[in-house]
């Protein structure tokens, strides 16, 4: 079998053992797509690998009730394709699902995707021959494939958290994980259900349960700050008006920290007086959205900041709330967006409900499954079905389920196990042509994703071509560079009220973890701007070898549109704490 042999999705097909290709791509969500298909347009061979039997990633595997975006799917997209951006209509502001996933598809026919794509198969190694300076794949059907270069493009949060509750086996119900949710419809109509978990899936997910169940209870942990989408449908009209300024739009959002655009005021709510404060918090909830935090300015730099917007936030609670007991409990007491923010649409008025109930376990664990429930604190809940809406090992999850193997026989387990370590989230120190799309220390997660991935895979390929312009053979972080790195991502993270709570930004929400701050916070076009003097500069901070010394004049190859101008030279943290940027 040669490079170009198409594979099809076939689940009885035979193991690839000889394949040879420029580059494998570990997942088929935006990233591993977008990848694939820079790497088709520059001439590489390629092959994707993908655990699911579709393209989409989270969207593929995130099907529970309610589940949609949180950033405007006008912004929540590609933006690499022009004509893309006119021909896709969203429906609503923030599109469901099975649209997005819809989009997914989409893409993937729209740009032939699925020739390269090998589904059903699940990477387990990846390993660098030092000689050959090649990288051997291998995958649960027995595949072995020799790249080139290895891209990961295995996602944020991508790696379930299931907690391993005491006796869950012995329960008689079904038990579903709201990222591997069936593909079949599941309906809970006249069954008791209990739900644990109150992040983002939690929240988009239990108003829409609860129309469903006879009876529904929700077992809380720590108490969430959300903010009421007001999701609408998109008409026409607007559809018009917003793509005549699209690459406006696009271009905008790209010089944002967040990588998206809304309306924000960079005063700090601190000059503010308390009827100005009060009149902003209103008109910001009005509009609804991860833009309330872009209220003011310095939210979440200055804890006494912070304090007036989550005291309005309990104050909405309240009101929304009618049992004075039950909104207690939802009344979260940390810092107000320091985990990632939901966004709900009637999460809090849910309560209200009579055949829905809130179990608080933050001091008294969920003790145990029963064969008819759950147990807490020695009170048995009986149930019918259990919703863990428990989360991701976030950033490195995926990461771990596969035996990556670089120069030495050093595995990127071993060497990530007191935390992550790559040099600008894109690539690590021993293991060479390893390229990591949205890694750790990168914006990532604190981004619009879909700008973050295009801005790596970008990067990634402009590198890769560069490298086949000069005839290199490798590219790899120089240690020194990466410690650098990863101590300014750390340094950065600490001028953040962020980095002062658990959450998954942090690992937190996994025994045992490390305690780091994964992603880079520094902002979106600070990070972009870094990366393109790093290219600019002849991949400053790597070494690349292999190239005949002739050959090796930097030809700066940087894709057009991430020449972002911004006014900021200095990648400090006091740098980026002056800015007092609101962050989402
Ligand atoms: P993923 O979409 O996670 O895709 C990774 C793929 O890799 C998966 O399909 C997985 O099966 C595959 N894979 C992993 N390991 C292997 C392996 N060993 N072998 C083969 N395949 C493998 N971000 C936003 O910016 N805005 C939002 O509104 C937003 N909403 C979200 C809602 C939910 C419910 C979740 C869970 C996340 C959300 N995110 C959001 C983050 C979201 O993950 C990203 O926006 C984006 O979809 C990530 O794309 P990706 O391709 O990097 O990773
Ligand atoms: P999450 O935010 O990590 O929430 C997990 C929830 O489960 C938390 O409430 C957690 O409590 C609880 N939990 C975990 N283990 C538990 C245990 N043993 N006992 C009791 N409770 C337990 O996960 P998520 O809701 O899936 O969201 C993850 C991320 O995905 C989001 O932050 C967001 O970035 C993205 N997402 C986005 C959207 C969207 O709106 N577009 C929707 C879903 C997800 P603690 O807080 O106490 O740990």
């Amino acid at each position: 079998m040669t490079a170009d042999t198409p594979i099809r999705a076939q689940p009885e097909r035979p193991p690839e053992t000889e394949a040879v290709v420029d580059a494998v791509v570990v997942g088929a969500g935006f990233a591993g797509m977008y990848m694939l298909h820079r790497l088709r347009g520059l001439g590489f061979s390629a092959r994707v690998f993908e655990a699911g039997s579709g393209v989409g990633g989270t969207w593929y595997w995130n099907r529970y009730p309610g589940a949609r975006c949180d950033v405007e799917s006008m912004q929540y997209s590609f933006s690499f394709s022009e004509e893309l951006d006119q021909q896709w209509n969203w429906s609503e502001k923030y599109a469901p699902q099975p649209e997005i996933l819809s989009y997914a598809n989409h893409v993937a026919d729209r740009f032939d995707l699925r020739r390269d794509i090998v589904f059903d198969t699940r990477v387990t190694a990846a390993a660098f021959d030092d000689e050959a300076k090649r990288w051997r794949i291998e995958t649960d059907r027995g595949d072995r494939v020799s790249a080139k270069f290895c891209i990961m493009a295995v996602g944020c949060l991508s790696a379930p958290n299931r907690p391993d509750f005491a006796g869950i086996q012995d329960f008689r119900g079904p038990i579903y994980h709201t990222g591997e949710w069936p593909h079949q419809d599941v309906d809970f109509s006249g069954l008791r259900v209990g739900v644990i978990g109150t992040g983002s899936s939690a929240i988009q997910s239990i108003p829409i349960i609860a129309q469903q169940a006879a009876a529904l209870t929700v077992f809380q942990r720590t108490a969430t700050w959300s903010v009421p989408a007001r999701n609408e449908s998109l008409t026409p009209e607007f559809l018009r008006a917003a793509k005549a300024e699209y690459p406006a739009l696009r271009a905008k959002a790209r010089g944002r920290p967040t990588g998206f655009y809304f309306p924000f005021n960079m005063k700090p709510a601190l000059e503010a007086a308390p009827e100005e404060r009060e009149q902003q918090y209103e008109e910001a909830w009005a509009r609804g959205g991860l833009p309330f935090l872009g209220a003011f300015g310095d939210l979440l730099f200055e804890k006494a900041a912070n304090d007036t917007i989550a005291d309005f936030a309990r104050r909405k609670i309240r009101q929304l709330v009618k049992d004075p007991a039950t909104a207690a409990l939802l009344c979260p007491d940390n810092v107000f967006g320091c985990k990632r923010l939901c966004v709900d649409t009637t999460y809090f008025e849910t309560y209200n409900l009579p055949h829905v109930k809130l179990v608080d376990v933050s001091t008294t664990p969920i003790e145990r499954f029963t064969a008819d429930g759950i147990e807490v604190d020695g009170v048995a809940y009986p149930l019918d079905a259990v919703v863990c809406a428990t989360g991701f090992a976030a950033m490195t999850g995926s990461f771990d389920k596969i035996r990556i193997t670089g120069r030495r026989g050093q595995t990127l387990a071993e060497k990530w196990r007191a935390g992550p370590r790559a040099y600008l989230g894109i690539a690590s120190a021993g293991f060479p042509n390893l390229f990591t799309i949205t890694g750790p220390g990168s914006p990532s997660v604190l981004a619009s994703m879909i700008q973050a991935i295009e801005q790596h895979v970008d990067w990634m390929a402009d590198c890769m071509a560069h490298m086949r312009d000069i005839g290199a053979t490798t590219i790899e972080p120089i240690q020194g560079d990466e410690d650098a790195w990863v101590e300014h991502v750390t340094d950065v993270s600490t001028v953040s009220l962020r980095s002062t709570c658990s959450s998954w930004y942090v690992g937190t929400n996994i025994p045992g973890r490390p305690r780091v701050f994964m992603p880079y916070i520094g902002g979106f076009p600070v990070y972009v701007q870094k990366c393109n003097e790093v290219m600019s500069g002849g991949f400053e901070g790597f070494v690349i070898e292999g190239a005949p010394a002739s050959n090796t004049e930097p030809k700066v190859r940087l894709t057009e549109r991430w020449r972002v101008p911004i006014d900021i030279d200095v990648i400090s943290p006091a740098a980026v704490a002056a800015r007092r940027v609101p962050m989402v």
